[in-house]
This record gives C-alpha cells, sequence and structure tokens, in this order.
C-alpha cells in the first residue's frame, strides 16, 4: 500500500492530511514537532500520541531519509555523502563546518540542465528535480549524523544552509521553496531566513518571487562581467542576460547593507581574471548592496579550465575592495574528496564525452 511521505507535506498540507484521516490539527502540530524538533522518524516513539493513532499512522505514511550510499571524510573537516534516492538516482551532500558555523550544502536537482561550462554537475546527463522530502532529507540526514537533535539544543553544529549543491534551485522552485518554508518553521529545524542562501546562476523570473516568498539571502552565480563570455561560462545568459539579471537583482526584496546580495565568481585563468574585469565587475554592480566571493576554480577530470594563479586572485580582490566591496576569497573546502564549489557529481551517469568535449574552451576567445 502507498504510504505518504509526511516530509513531502508542508505544515498546512500535514494539518489537512490529520483532518482527512479524522486526527485534529492539534494532533498534526504534535507530529510536526516529533519531525522536525526531534528528528525522529519513527511513529512508536512519539509517547504523547495514542498507541491506536500511531498504529494508524504507521499504515498510512512515513517520514523517510535517503539512503547513503558513501561517506567520505576530508582532512579539513568537511564531510560529503553520496545519497541514494528512491528511483535509485544519487546525489550529493556536504557539510562545512567552520570556526562560527556549520553549513549544509543541499542538492536540488540530480544533475542540471543548465551546463555552465567550468560545473562538473552540468555533464551529468540524467537530470530530475527532486521533491521536498529528498531535500529535506539530505538536511535532516546530516543532522542524523551530527547527532544535532534536537534543533533547540545548544551549540547546534547545523547553523547555515546553502542551496549550493547539485541542481539550478530555481529550476525547481516549488519543492525547494516548500522545503525552505519547513526548514525555518519556529517549531521545527528552526533555521532564520538569514541563514538560508539560495544560489542561482540567473532565473531572472523566479528571482523577485524567491525573495517576496521566502527572503533569505540570494547568491548570483555571475562569472563574467560581459554577456559575450558569460553566454559561454553561463549559458543561461543567452535567456535572460545580464541587464535582465542586474534589473531582477536592484528589486529584490529586502535588500539593504545588512541583506547583500553575494555575487560569486569563480576565478578562470586567462579567461574572467583580469584587471579590466575585476574593474567592470564593480561598475556592473554599482548601487546594490552587495559581497562578492571569489571561487578559485576546482578543477575536476576532464574539465577545459584551470585556476588563476594567486597573483591575479589577490589583484582582482584588491580592485574589489579598493571600490569598497567586501571580498572574502573563498576556501576550497573538501577539495580532496571532490566535495568543493562544482565538483559534485555522482557517478551513476558517467562523464558522456560527446558532452564532455561540446564545449570551445574559452581560452582561445
Ligand atoms: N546551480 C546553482 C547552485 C549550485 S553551484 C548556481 O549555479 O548558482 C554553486 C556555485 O559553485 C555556483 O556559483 C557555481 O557557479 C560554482 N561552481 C560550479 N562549478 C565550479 C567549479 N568547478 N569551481 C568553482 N566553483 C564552481
Ligand atoms: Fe547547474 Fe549551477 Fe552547475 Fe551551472 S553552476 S551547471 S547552474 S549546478
Amino acid at each position: 500500500m502507498f504510504k505518504q511521505d509526511l516530509l513531502d507535506f508542508s505544515l498546512e498540507q500535514l494539518q489537512d492530511f490529520c483532518t482527512l484521516n479524522e486526527l485534529s490539527k492539534f494532533r498534526a502540530n504534535q507530529i510536526s514537532r516529533w519531525i522536525y524538533c526531534f528528528g525522529h522518524t519513527c511513529f512508536d516513539d512519539m509517547n504523547n500520541i495514542a498507541k491506536s493513532t500511531r498504529n494508524l499512522l504507521n499504515q498510512i505514511s512515513v517520514i523517510s531519509r535517503p539512503e547513503i550510499i558513501e561517506r567520505q571524510d576530508s582532512k579539513d573537516g568537511t564531510i560529503k555523502w553520496l545519497i541514494k534516492l528512491k528511483d535509485n538516482s544519487e546525489v550529493e551532500t556536504v557539510f562545512i563546518p567552520q570556526d562560527d558555523r556549520g553549513t549544509v550544502c543541499l542538492s536540488s536537482q540530480v544533475g542540471c540542465t543548465l551546463n555552465c561550462t567550468f560545473c562538473h554537475t552540468g555533464t551529468q546527463a540524467l537530470v530530475r528535480n527532486l521533491n521536498s522530502s529528498e531535500i529535506l532529507g539530505q538536511l535532516m540526514l546530516v543532522m542524523d549524523h551530527l547527532d544535532d537533535w534536537p534543533s533547540g539544543k545548544n551549540n547546534r553544529k547545523v547553523t547555515n544552509v546553502v542551496m549550493m549543491g547539485m541542481g539550478e534551485p530555481l529550476l525547481n522552485y516549488s519543492e525547494v521553496s516548500k522545503a525552505i518554508k519547513i526548514m525555518m518553521l519556529d517549531d521545527g529545524i528552526s533555521l532564520s531566513r538569514r541563514r538560508i542562501t539560495l544560489s542561482t546562476s540567473g532565473i531572472v523570473p523566479m528571482i523577485e518571487k524567491s525573495g517576496i516568498d521566502l527572503g533569505v539571502n540570494l547568491a548570483i552565480s555571475l562569472h563574467a562581467v560581459n554577456d559575450e563570455l558569460r553566454d559561454k561560462l553561463v549559458p543561461i545568459n543567452k535567456k535572460y542576460n545580464l541587464e535582465n539579471l542586474i534589473d531582477a537583482c536592484k528589486k529584490y526584496p529586502a535588500l539593504s547593507n545588512s541583506r547583500r546580495i553575494t555575487w560569486e565568481y569563480v576565478m578562470l585563468k586567462d579567461v574572467n581574471d583580469t584587471k579590466e574585469d575585476a574593474r567592470n565587475l564593480v561598475k556592473l554592480i554599482e548601487g546594490i548592496p552587495s559581497k562578492i566571493n571569489l571561487i578559485p576554480f576546482n578543477p575536476w577530470p576532464g574539465s577545459l579550465f584551470e585556476t588563476s594563479t594567486q597573483k591575479n586572485i589577490d589583484v582582482f580582490a584588491n580592485i574589489i575592495m579598493d571600490a569598497g566591496f567586501a571580498s572574502p576569497i573563498r576556501k576550497p573546502r573538501g577539495q580532496d574528496i571532490f566535495a568543493a564549489c562544482g565538483q559534485l557529481k555522482s557517478e551513476t551517469q558517467k562523464i558522456r564525452k560527446s558532452q564532455a568535449n561540446k564545449f570551445v574552451p574559452v581560452h582561445s576567445l
């Protein structure tokens, strides 16, 4: 018999489901607390719920976790899990411990349709959207493994979530937004909107909507400051060009000096890392409360690019800082286990030769 996965429900849907099964709204809230405050997956542990109700819940529903295929631990403390979903497709989830926080990087799709030329995920042939239970399941699985329940405890290990794993979150908006709303529920995992970051390559029509609905931090994968180059590096730029993208960012709700847009900029040797690029970047985002995140390119087997030299990265960063922008250089984490930005790609779909070779190296521009 089909059993409903309760992680696929918003709180309202859980309440409706309970009502349908002649359980009260109050019961729904109790169940939600067991799931999202305490991390329980077993109805029999819910000791303030009558046994007959627990039996019913066991018959009609489950609280899922994805299956772990492999766990890899980096020498810098980063952990990467390769996760198997119900249809046997695979995604990766990463935990990155830092001094003042612990960040979980979640995948939103199996693979990605957008084929950014420097990104490993984009070479994966099979693509499908994850549903809310598969997105939340990744986070809750990490919390299980780090013994991070109940969510209200002091010194939580998981303090931040970034939607920067596999996939383009704004192309799977309905499930991503449902999962994020559940993460933010006070009487639940209770992560504040300031601790959640949505990263997009620039799905312009969804940017304002996500700001209104969710109000989380926005990160834009910029990577180039003119359309000619961005068309090549981030091909979705052909559909939503820089002018459209910058306009949408200017309209992002609740922007202020304390709520700034993060511009992600991968540093590719001899491609986008000149002084002129840095100056044009400053001009492009003028007037928008911004932080710039320079990401040294993380190579992967078969990639066509090289990482900019440290000297070029420093010169680039200085130009940006002189213009008054904060410009942290993102330290690659978990590189030894291929857990760094853009290195994620489950092994279910091996890189297809035709795809790996279809990009003209932009070095030759
Ligand atoms: N699809 C979303 C989120 C996932 S990628 C997006 O593109 O924003 C998270 C970040 O890693 C993006 O900024 C992406 O451009 C960057 N990235 C991808 N491949 C990379 C690589 N090989 N080295 C460094 N950063 C990379
Ligand atoms: Fe997709 Fe983001 Fe990779 Fe581009 S960088 S291919 S949008 S995951």
